[in-house]
């Protein structure tokens, strides 16, 4: 394989235009509410996380669909702002994919994603570029992941299993690697079936607590990095990004594991999702420390 491959990180994932209301209290139903605030920003896991990838210095390549409005043309300029190839992010007729947050004075929030076009990600668009890991998570189609992590040839396959969904055999027995959060994993049966269904790797992020690798023989469990954590949007992406770049760097999964805590850590710190996500120079100060 060596560094003949195309890219570090290919991310197969969604992106939308989060449109965020604050609000005194979320609406009951027929009730009209005058918000308090209002913001977009750029948003959608796939997107978030290839983000992650690119700040952590990793060659990256975003693969899949925005719809033909000015939501996709700026998302479009984001990615590429930030230095990711979007050769094969394609833009398809109908709207982006957006999320309509609403969140109340106490932090309570509800959310309505529409899919747009990235329901429309299909084996038909892409054409896999060679890459040392592929990344996906689930707000795509599952069949796509499937098929791409069929077509990974010798990229390291990265799932992050979010929002969980139930998951066929063969999408988990493609699984090199699952970073599933605390509620994720619930949902899918814990690590033991996780493991049990072929995945070789599960790293299970534990929010304040850190994060615990376990594969067939072991148990590993990473320390969180002590912060005062201010909004805890983007930590799991940063943590997935850095994993990933770390692992494209030839990192142990062990080593990357304990970069990507730092990153999860200070990506608390900051709010929003793509704001927060951290440099690689940033992260690496500290683990000077
Ligand atoms: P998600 O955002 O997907 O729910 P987590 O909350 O588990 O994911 O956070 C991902 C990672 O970020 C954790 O494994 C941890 O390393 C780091 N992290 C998250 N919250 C904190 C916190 N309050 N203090 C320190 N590290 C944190």
């Amino acid at each position: 394989m060596g560094d003949s491959v195309d890219f570090d990180v290919v991310v197969v994932g969604s992106c939308n235009l989060d449109l965020v209301s604050t609000t005194s209290h979320l609406p009951s139903p027929g009730e009209t509410l005058r918000a308090i605030d209002y913001e977009e920003h750029a948003g959608g896991k796939g997107l978030n996380q290839a983000v992650a990838c690119a700040r952590m210095g990793a060659r990256t390549a975003f693969i899949g669909c925005v719809g033909n409005d000015s939501a996709g043309t700026m998302l479009r300029d984001l990615l590429n702002a930030e230095g990711i190839n979007t050769s094969q992010l394609v833009t398809v007729d109908g709207p982006t994919g957006r999320a309509f947050i609403t969140v109340d004075a106490s932090g309570e929030n509800t959310i309505v994603i529409v899919a747009g076009a990235n329901a429309h990600v299909s084996e038909t668009l892409i054409t896999l570029p060679s890459s040392k890991v592929l990344l996906a998570q689930l707000e795509i189609p599952l069949e796509i992941v499937t098929q791409v992590f069929s077509q990974a040839h010798n990229a390291i396959t990265v799932l992050n299993p979010a929002p969980a969904a139930a998951l066929s055999p063969e999408l988990l027995s493609l699984c090199d690697i699952a970073v599933p959060n605390e509620t994720e994993s619930a949902a899918l049966g814990g690590t033991k079936f996780l493991l049990g269904a072929g995945v070789k790797t599960v790293i299970t992020t534990l929010g304040e607590r850190g994060a615990e690798i376990s594969d067939a023989t072991s148990m590993t469990s990473i320390a969180p990095y002590k912060v005062d954590a201010i909004d805890t949007v983007g930590a799991g992406d940063a943590f997935v990004g850095a994993l990933c770049a770390g692992i494209a760097r030839g990192e142990t999964i062990e080593h990357a594991s304990r970069i990507a805590s730092l990153a999860g850590a200070l990506a608390t710190t900051v709010r929003g999702a793509v704001p927060s996500l951290p440099t690689r120079a940033a992260v690496m100060s500290l683990y000077a420390d």
